[in-house]
């Protein structure tokens, strides 16, 4: 059976369309089960009623013409349900309903199992038998074993369907949406701009031929190149290797002949698409067809297929790099976003972005936060290699992306916008007034930086200070580690702008979702491996350089302070504060008149939290990272999407560790603050300036925002809220709870559904 489930999936997985996985489901599994029936029937939206797709064993002429509306005979049940119904004779059921354009009367027994992806009924498959029989129950196992692996094939080949413009049954369809997460909150309309990492075949999205003759000439240069390359690696290894593995590369030379791969290219060039675009999809396809093969040795040989092309696709972009054209209203689109990606796109062109992996918490939405983008990451379902020039709308508010806009959820959208900027303008007079609750209590806002132009940025917000600048950044965008001379040079930028405000730069962070590409760190668990403070103090020399950087960096302006991320124990501060001590005393060796500045620890991880009063006894400050916190205590990948619903520092036990951390710190009388995105969340900055943060620090964009926030409420009424959420044990009642309290305050519907986590 299981070979035969492998077998069933493989194929569909490697069918083009929608029409034909779903020919491939209903014969293969018709015969898999000796059924005399086996159908999909799938739900259509945009007429809300399931339709039969696709039989082997009804009437054909009925395919794609009967439908049943929701909630209509057994498949409305077995879809409303969300559960298998198996039945020795459906006509006796009183849900049955006789759809004569089947010719489904000869047929007794019925086994409907629902097709669910990310919690939705897709559609059900259906067998049927003449006999009175039920299926029995390893049959119906198997069912549902399929049903739940082929989900997500179906969804994704509807997905693909839909951005054509059509719905699973034909019908013209518009305002198609995919769900994500929230990366950054507000909206945006623009059209898609797909970028994706070189030397990659599976992200290669497709793209007109500007000249299709052009083009195929171009690739056939670069096939003859990579067969020159497979003929002189045939000579050099003469006489080196057995002549058996030699007469592989002649093999290899013979795939690329025009009678073969390369031609098949060349058809596909003839289509329209361009060379690399042409590439990618024939290989992938052949990649796919070698997978499901049931020989091992042919299943490898997909591993050559993939060498060969990789070697083509190599030229192709050699020869004629990939310059992404920027259009005027980009929505930068991608597999997986990278902080590099973002800050290629020129500022004024960069209107929103989505990301198919990662999820709200990842580093590249906090950046696309700091620079103010909406964006919706983790949007799984995403077929975004087909995207490239669609007119898209992003809903940063709601995690939304939507295809086909219609002109009225457009003008609606646009609607929205005006909004927003309406909102942004009427936050602008707020710019110098101090940061106080209705009753006096003052609170800093202070901003989390990463690039020189968020520094700008965040002092014309009216910053008072960065509680977290996270030097990684700037060692993401290079290629090598930068030398002390240059650290110092990108450290004073900051500490100069900012003076004589306080600048907290915090050690590198790197590990977990921030790798260097000059310092792979490739592990199981990278988010509990090698992270943060436990990578540089095994490499002092890191360390060490960098703390010098600093130092020197803030000679004669006396505004840094240094703090550490990630720590699970007192060794770790212990050694790192040898290790600052040794850098001071060597540059006050050196004659230069450096003080020593004050040093903070970040409270990320559980162990942290119950070693705060510990931690804040060795250090001048305490600052927690709410993201790790929250990643950590609730075991939820932050990057994560198919988790981000359960990422919440709404959670209970995110409060109940907040609280405790700030009365253990304030129990040693040093300052505390926040540096997690938690701080930059309306609600959530009015919960923690409640439970005596002094200091939230947050992304530049949100800072107007929350300080209209803590305006409108007083402290009282704060701490009262927080009283009451501190009883509640559920995260959506206490994210309600909050959004309650600030609605009864007045503030602004866009203020308060800024995350919604
Ligand atoms: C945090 O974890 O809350 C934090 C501020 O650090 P980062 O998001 O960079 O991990
Ligand atoms: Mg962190």
């Amino acid at each position: 059976m299981l070979e035969q489930l492998r077998s069933i999936v493989q194929k569909v997985n490697a069918a083009k369309d929608l029409r034909s996985a779903l020919d491939i489901i209903v014969h293969r599994v018709r015969e898999a089960l000796d059924a005399q029936v086996c159908s999909v029937y799938l739900l259509d939206k945009d007429i809300n009623s399931h339709v039969l797709m696709a039989s082997d064993g009804l009437n054909q002429e009925a395919i794609g013409h009967v439908s049943l509306e929701v909630g209509e005979g057994l498949i409305g049940l077995v879809a409303k349900h969300a559960e298998p119904v198996n039945l020795q004779d459906a006509s006796l059921h009183p849900s049955y309903l006789y759809l004569k354009e089947t010719g489904e009367e000869n047929f007794h027994a019925f086994l409907g199992v629902p097709i669910i992806h990310h919690r939705s009924v897709l559609g059900v498959l259906v067998v049927q038998h003449e006999d009175r029989r039920r299926f029995d129950e390893e049959e119906e196992a198997f069912l549902i074993t399929l049903s739940a692996q082929l989900a997500g094939v179906i969804a994704h080949a509807e997905a693909t369907g839909a951005i054509a413009g059509v719905s699973p049954s034909g019908h013209k369809t518009s305002d198609t949406v995919f769900t994500g997460v929230s990366g950054s909150p507000g909206v945006a309309i623009g059209h898609a701009v797909v970028v994706f990492p070189l030397a990659d075949l599976s992200q290669i999205p497709d793209r007109p031929a500007k000249d299709i003759d052009k083009e195929i000439k171009f690739f056939n240069e670069c096939l003859n190149a990579v067969r020159e390359d497979m003929r002189e690696l045939h000579r050099r290894l003469a006489g080196h290797v057995a002549e058996e593995e030699r007469q592989l590369f002649d093999v290899y030379v013979r795939m690329l002949d025009d009678d073969a791969l390369g031609n098949e290219v060349v058809q596909r060039i003839k289509t329209g698409n361009w060379a690399q675009g042409a590439l990618a999809y024939v290989a992938n396809e052949h990649v796919r067809n070698f997978e499901e093969m049931n020989d091992q040795y042919l299943r490898e040989r997909a591993v050559d297929i993939k060498d060969l092309c990789s070697r083509v696709l190599f030229y192709l972009q050699d020869k004629d790099p990939v310059v992404t054209e920027y259009r005027d209203d980009t929505i930068l689109v991608s597999e997986e976003l990278t902080p590099a990606m973002l800050v290629e796109v020129p500022k004024d062109k960069l209107k929103g972005l989505v990301s198919v992996k990662g999820s709200g918490n990842s580093h590249v939405a906090i950046l696309a936060r700091t620079m103010g983008i909406p964006t919706v990451m983790g949007s799984v379902d995403l077929p975004y290699n087909q995207l490239d020039g669609k007119e898209l709308i992003v809903d940063g508010y709601k995690g939304e992306v939507i295809s086909n806009p219609s002109d009225q959820v457009r003008k609606r959208y646009l609607n929205t916008i005006k909004e927003q900027d309406l909102l942004i303008a009427d936050l602008e007079v707020l710019k110098d007034l101090p940061c106080e609750t209705a009753d006096h209590h003052r609170v800093h806002l202070w901003v989390n930086t990463g690039l020189m132009s968020d520094v700008m940025h965040s002092l014309d917000q009216g910053a008072e200070g960065i509680g977290l600048f996270r030097t990684e950044v700037p060692f993401l965008l290079r290629e090598r580690f930068p030398s002390e001379q240059e650290q110092m040079a990108i450290y004073r930028e900051q500490l100069q702008a900012f003076a004589p405000k306080i600048v907290t730069m915090r050690t590198l962070d790197v590990g977990g979702d921030k790798s260097l590409s000059y310092f792979p760190i490739k592990e199981e668990n990278p988010f509990l491996g090698w992270r943060g403070i436990r990578v540089t103090l095994d490499h002092p020399e890191i360390f060490m350089a960098q703390i010098r950087s600093m130092l020197r960096a803030s000679i004669g302006l006396e505004n840094l302070q240094i703090m550490l991320p990630m720590v699970s124990n007192i060794n770790e501060v212990n050694s790192s504060m040898q290790l600052i001590k040794k850098a001071h005393h060597e540059l006050i060796q050196e004659g230069l008149d450096v003080r020593f500045p004050p040093i903070g620890v970040m409270i990320e991880l559980p162990a942290a939290v119950y070693q705060a009063r510990a931690l804040a006894k060795l250090v001048d400050f305490i600052s927690v990272g709410s993201n790790d916190l929250t990643q950590y205590l609730l075991a939820v990948d932050r990057n994560n999407p198919r988790v981000a619903h359960l990422y919440s520092a709404f959670h209970p036990a995110v409060l109940h560790a907040l609280y405790q951390v700030v009365s253990s710190v304030q129990e040693e009388g040093k300052p505390i603050s926040i540096c997690g995105e938690m701080a930059g969340d309306p609600g959530g900055a009015v919960l923690l300036i409640a439970m005596g943060f002094d200091i939230l620090s947050m992304n530049a964009a949100t800072l107007l925002k929350v300080k209209s926030v803590i305006r409108s409420v007083s402290l009282e009424a704060a701490q009262d809220l927080l009283d009451q959420v501190m009883q509640m044990d559920d995260a959506q009642m206490i994210r309600s709870a909050v959004d309650m309290a600030l609605y009864n305050a007045g503030v602004d519907r866009l203020l308060r559904s800024s995350r919604t986590n």
